[in-house]
């Protein structure tokens, strides 16, 4: 399914550059996705911020130090798939407080 490709594959990039702080959660925003899967995005890019950004390390794996760019690589490489769960788990769990 090539479509759900695109869409996963912005997902995951959209997630590690927030967590990289390339771009701040309040200015993140796209067309192409639903309300709710932004902020699930947003959510997700936040939670994976590092403490602190003079020395990066992973939220996930605990590797590092990374610079930012290096950070946002190694999330993008190594934790597509858990980064697109974790976005799954926030968006349901959004669409839930929703309802
Ligand atoms: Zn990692």
């Amino acid at each position: 399914m090539p479509r759900k490709g695109i869409f996963t594959e912005k997902i995951v990039e959209d997630v590690a550059r927030i967590a990289s702080e390339m771009i701040e959660p309040k200015d993140y925003t796209t067309p192409i996705l639903a309300k709710h899967t932004i902020e699930a995005v947003r959510n997700v890019g936040v939670y994976l911020r590092p403490e602190r950004l003079d020395a990066i390390y992973c939220e996930l794996c605990g590797k590092g130090p990374f610079t930012r760019k290096g950070y946002y690589l190694h999330l993008i490489r190594v934790h597509s798939s858990e980064i697109q769960s974790l976005v799954e788990e926030e968006a349901e769990r959004i669409l839930k407080q929703l309802k």
